[in-house]
């Protein structure tokens, strides 16, 4: 029996990660579950699943949580605040982690997971994107086992040569290609994405997500963060990670060999898949997918990104580029941009004209260590927020349309 925690238990990819791992109930079992405030569906986890911990980072949730059970789940031990979900990260007996949780609040314990030594299901891309050396670094020095779950990634860690592991320079590949939905607003003109509303932007036509990765599929920041994750991720220089706009989402992403072999991996867009592969692995086992049909599913188009109406991606290449804290800055940038995008304090091409304000007027040097990179994080969120403020209000002072 694998032991496993799954972090993020209540959002999208946790949910995902519960229902693949009830289909194998001989094969793993589930030592420990943790998320923020979501008391509710968090209760009805541990009842249902019965793990032997369960962690809340939110204390005045994790009280309102021991209240609702009360005696109903003895054999769960609750704890409470962001450490216990680095405690449960590096439990003895969970031999593999789903590090699950959005956005910065996931770094600490993705962190201790890889300085632990475990078997690591990446799906906080954010962690990698703010702190892609040291992670690596941690995997690397303790031995860890890092399987990426984002889609893209997972398809091409797929296509890489047998025997490639994350952090090492697969051997005869030219570039990868990341595939990118287009999100939502993909055939929208730029006035039309200028007045876009937080609920358009989380209404991704492929795939069912969290609200913020949502807006980041909307503004294709998603996809200049999963170049920032692939560069780290398989070792690449950015200048051999390209992006392509294929809208139906069933090529995951390619590989492209020095030989011209071009290696695709295909699959129905549902994230079990990914999910079950990285907890097989190095097997296959049934992940409740659906099958492709590819007579029904016909056509397959691809085109180039726009840089017009969606600039964050560009502002995301610019910071795989320069490297160091630079994608620490756009990180945090981002999260608070999307926060007030959903919150309606801030207009759509708000987000990216604020993180383009808070890049150019923040320092981003060298990556001596975590302290730097929570420096850099702290700053630069205080900046967005200072600017989004000064902004007063969904839109005003925010160039309306697409830039450039
Ligand atoms: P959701 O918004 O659906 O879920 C987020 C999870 O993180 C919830 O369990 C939430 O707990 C928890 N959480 C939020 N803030 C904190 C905090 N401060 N401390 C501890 N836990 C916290 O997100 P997704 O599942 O969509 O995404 C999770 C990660 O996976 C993201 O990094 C995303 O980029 C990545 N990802 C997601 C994909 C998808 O298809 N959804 C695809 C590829 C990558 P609570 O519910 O209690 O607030």
């Amino acid at each position: 029996m694998i032991g496993v925690v799954v972090l993020g238990s209540t959002g999208s990819i946790g949910e995902s990660t519960l229902d693949v791992l009830a289909r194998h109930p001989q094969r793993f079992r589930l030592i420990g579950i943790g998320a923020n405030r979501n008391v509710e569906k968090f209760a009805a986890q541990i009842l249902k699943y019965r793990p032997a911990y369960a962690a809340l980072a939110d204390p005045a949730a994790a009280g309102e949580l021991a209240a609702r059970l009360g005696n109903a789940a003895p054999g769960t031990r609750l704890l409470a605040g962001p450490e216990a979900l680095t405690e449960l990260a590096t439990l003895e007996t969970a031999e593999c982690v789903m590090a699950a949780i959005v956005g910065a609040a996931g770094l600490p314990s993705t962190l201790a997971a890889a300085r632990a030594g475990k078997r690591l299901l990446l799906a906080n891309k954010e962690s990698l994107v703010m702190s892609g050396p040291l992670l690596m670094q941690a995997v690397h020095d303790a031995g860890a086992t890092l399987l990426p779950i984002d889609s893209e990634h997972n398809a091409i860690f797929q296509c890489l040569p047998a025997g490639s592991r994350a952090g090492s320079t697969p051997k005869g590949v030219r570039r990868v290609l990341l595939t990118a939905s287009g999100g939502p607003f993909r055939d929208w003109s730029a006035e039309q994405i200028a007045a876009a509303t937080p609920e358009a932007a989380v209404a991704h036509p492929n795939w069912v997500m969290g609200r913020k990765i949502s807006v980041d599929s909307a503004t294709l920041m998603n996809k200049g963060l999963e170049l920032i994750e692939a560069c780290f991720l398989f070792n690449l220089p950015a200048e051999q990670v390209d992006i392509v706009v294929h809208p139906q989402s069933i090529i995951h992403s390619l590989v492209e060999y020095v030989d011209g072999s071009l290696l695709a991996q295909l699959g129905s867009p549902d994230m079990r898949t990914p999910i079950a592969y990285a907890l097989a692995w190095p097997e296959r086992m049934d992940s409740g997918v659906a099958f492709l049909d590819l007579v029904k599913t016909a056509r397959l188009e691809f085109r180039a990104p726009d840089p017009q109406r969606f600039p964050c991606l560009a502002l995301a290449q610019a910071a795989a580029r320069a490297g160091g804290l630079a994608p620490v800055v756009l990180n945090a940038a981002n999260e608070i941009a999307v926060h007030a995008f959903l919150e309606k304090r801030l207009n759509f091409p708000g987000i990216a004209s604020v993180i383009e304000d808070v890049i150019t007027h923040t320092s981003a040097g060298p990556i001596g260590g975590l302290e730097d990179v929570l420096a850099a994080d702290a700053e630069a969120r205080l900046r967005t927020q200072e600017r989004i403020e000064m902004l007063g209000g969904a839109g005003r002072g925010v160039r309306a349309g697409a830039r450039g």
